[in-house]
């Protein structure tokens, strides 16, 4: 088990596409392995998911995981969950606009409309069949990671550029105004 380096925006391989995993490549341990380091390395840096290509590997592989997250304390929680493969349903019109972060994008966050109904079929890490419908933020969350996989930023995504803040500028300005709306899609979206 090993925390990776996280590539940063610049760098090339973030904006490639990344490849289907066969079964049979999924059940070797080097992959085993790397999707363990995978999520140390989430875990390390405190992300809400993590997929691939942030360390430099282009197969369709992301993890997400919620736990009191200190990055994104509004986050409603969610279990560790390794997809592979994944594909992603929009099930409702509804949209709502998030201030999103990334691993891959140091000090910067930026507001993105999502899909607030989802539903997200895959492998787990075992190559077993998933199917997974989500709402509100965590539809939110496997858009942004699902992105990664087809080389896509959420930079690319901020349709008023304006809405682009550092960390310390999103506390002080706009935290307050935004974990109120996150909290109201969490009450909306919740069960
Ligand atoms: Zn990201």
């Amino acid at each position: 088990m090993a925390v990776l380096p996280i590539r940063q925006i610049g760098d090339p391989v973030l904006r490639q596409v990344a490849r289907p995993v066969t079964a049979a490549e999924l059940a070797t341990p080097a992959t085993q392995a790397f999707i363990d380091d995978l999520i140390d390395t989430m875990h390390h840096a405190h992300g809400a998911g993590l997929a691939a290509p942030q360390v430099g590997d282009l197969r369709r592989i992301c993890a997400v995981h919620v736990q009191a997250n200190p990055r994104y304390p509004y986050k409603p929680d969610h279990p560790l969950t390794v997809f592979v493969n994944p594909v992603i349903e929009v099930l409702s019109d509804a949209q709502a606009w998030i201030y999103e972060g990334c691993l891959s994008v140091p000090d910067l966050r930026g507001e993105v409309p999502r899909h607030m109904h989802v539903r997200v079929t895959a492998w787990d890490r075992h190559g077993q069949p998933l199917t997974i419908e989500a709402k509100g933020l965590s539809a939110g969350t496997y858009q942004h990671e699902f992105d990664h996989l087809d080389g896509v930023l959420f930079v690319d995504r901020v349709a008023d550029p304006r809405t682009f803040t550092t960390w310390a500028a999103f506390d002080q300005h706009h935290r307050a105004a935004f974990v109120e709306r996150a909290l109201a899609l969490n009450a909306q979206y919740a069960g």
